[in-house]
């Protein structure tokens, strides 16, 4: 076992660090840290990153895709400014979802314009009723004078203010005698007459793109229904990946809180010395690295285990809610070296911790992982209330 990296992946730290800190950074900085960015904006942030890969990491070379590891993947998002971060996995996962369910025809037409990153993807499950459980899902697909419409709400879908592409999941009824419990996925553009979309205010992530969508007999082509019988476990590789990505998404916060409450540590002085010489001071700047370092290794650990093909549903659960936590934590503590200026907008250091707490929901809420992670662990589902039999 070795905790050291390698030399290709000390450069790709080395590029993603530079290339957020001259191109990207820059560019958020010089617009509303409280609005949602503008779509041209979301074009020229996809354009700096996607040199790296960072567009279509998961789709094979041979697809046009960056073919990466997912522990590279990860070393990269966690240096990504959070809100453009979010936005990347919800693009990739459209991605990667069409490589995976779309029919040749399906990948021919999107996959080009989403990998070049001209086209913005997005992908919506979530809904008022159907939250933690996506059984809950209403929106659904129906035949109406021979027409294909989609007709439903979709809340809380990353980027579908600005998307070209949204792959929906809805109920299937198609047919007059269609199973109800049956559902399928559609691609939509998510605009047009029959279409209502809402940007939606949130207390972090300000400058991310959380909408509502909702759908009026929005039609919808026969070619844009992605018939697959995959659907299940494509989403279950999805969060499998995701989920240790959001948790370095948290480090990548708490390490930036990290770095400014060290340096101000080192420069604020009262009792007549500087603060980094009191020892509950030093107790709780080793208190928070613990608590970055922690978190980081955990979801290093995850990605590692799924570019080996032993990824599971409980590590990754595992790593993103103990990153959460930790990271929301170290933040706070950070916040607290501050004193009064902490919790002042200039320093900047309470967004950190508004962007933080965000990231608990989506994915998987902490309640959800950890009752994904205590199945893996006890081979009992909490969740659908029904023990598997004893052999
Ligand atoms: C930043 C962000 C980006 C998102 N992006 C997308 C996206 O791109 N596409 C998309 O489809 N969705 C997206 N979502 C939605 C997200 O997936 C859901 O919000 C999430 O699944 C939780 O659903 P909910 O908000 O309806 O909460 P609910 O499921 O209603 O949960 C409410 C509370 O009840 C708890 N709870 C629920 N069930 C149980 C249980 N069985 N045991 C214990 N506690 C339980 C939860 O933990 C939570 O605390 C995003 C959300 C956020 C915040």
């Amino acid at each position: 076992m070795d905790f050291a990296f390698d030399e290709s992946q000390r450069l790709i730290c080395e590029m993603a660090e530079r290339v957020a800190r001259r191109e990207l950074e820059p560019r958020l900085e010089a617009v509303s840290p409280d609005q949602p960015i503008q779509r041209e904006l979301l074009l020229e942030l996809f354009s700096a990153v996607r040199p790296m890969g960072l567009l279509a990491p998961r789709l094979p070379e041979a697809a046009g895709g960056a073919g990466l590891a997912m522990l590279d993947y990860g070393l990269m998002l966690e240096r990504m400014p959070a809100a453009l971060a979010i936005s990347l996995i919800a693009h990739e996962g459209c991605i990667a979802r069409l490589y995976a369910e779309g029919n040749p025809a399906q990948r021919e037409r999107w996959l080009p314009p989403l990998v070049a990153g001209t086209a913005v993807g997005c992908t919506g499950s979530s809904e008022p009723a159907a939250g933690s459980d996506p059984r809950g899902v209403q929106t659904r697909l129906e035949r109406r004078d021979g027409r294909l419409q989609l007709t439903g709400r979709k809340l809380w879908i990353t980027n579908a203010s600005v998307a070209d592409l949204m792959i929906v999941t809805c109920r299937d009824l198609r047919e007059p005698a269609a199973d109800r419990a049956s559902l399928t996925k559609v691609v939509v553009a998510p605009r047009g007459p029959a279409c209502e979309v809402r940007e939606i205010d949130t207390i972090g992530l300000r400058q991310g793109l959380l909408a509502e969508v909702m759908f009026d007999a929005h039609p919808v082509e026969p070619a844009d229904v992605i018939e697959s019988q995959a659907a299940t476990e494509v989403l279950k590789a999805t969060w499998s990946v995701n989920r240790p990505l959001i948790g370095l998404i948290a480090v990548g916060l708490a390490q930036r809180a990290f770095e400014q409450a060290r340096t101000y540590c080192g420069l604020r002085e009262q009792f007549g010395r500087v603060i980094a010489g009191h020892q509950l001071v030093q107790k709780t700047l080793s208190d928070i690295a613990t608590r970055i370092e922690a978190s980081r290794l955990l979801c290093y650990s995850a990605l590692a285990a799924i570019d080996r093909g032993e990824g599971s549903a409980g590590r990754g659960a595992m790593a993103k809610r103990h990153a959460q936590v930790a990271c929301q934590e170290a933040i706070w503590e950070s916040m607290n070296l501050l004193g009064a200026s902490g919790l002042a907008t200039e320093t900047g250091i309470e967004r950190l911790y508004r962007d933080v707490r965000m990231l608990a929901i989506p994915d998987g809420t902490n309640e959800i992982l950890a009752l994904i992670h205590g199945r893996e662990l006890t081979g009992v589902d909490a969740l659908r209330g029904a023990p598997p039999r004893r052999p």
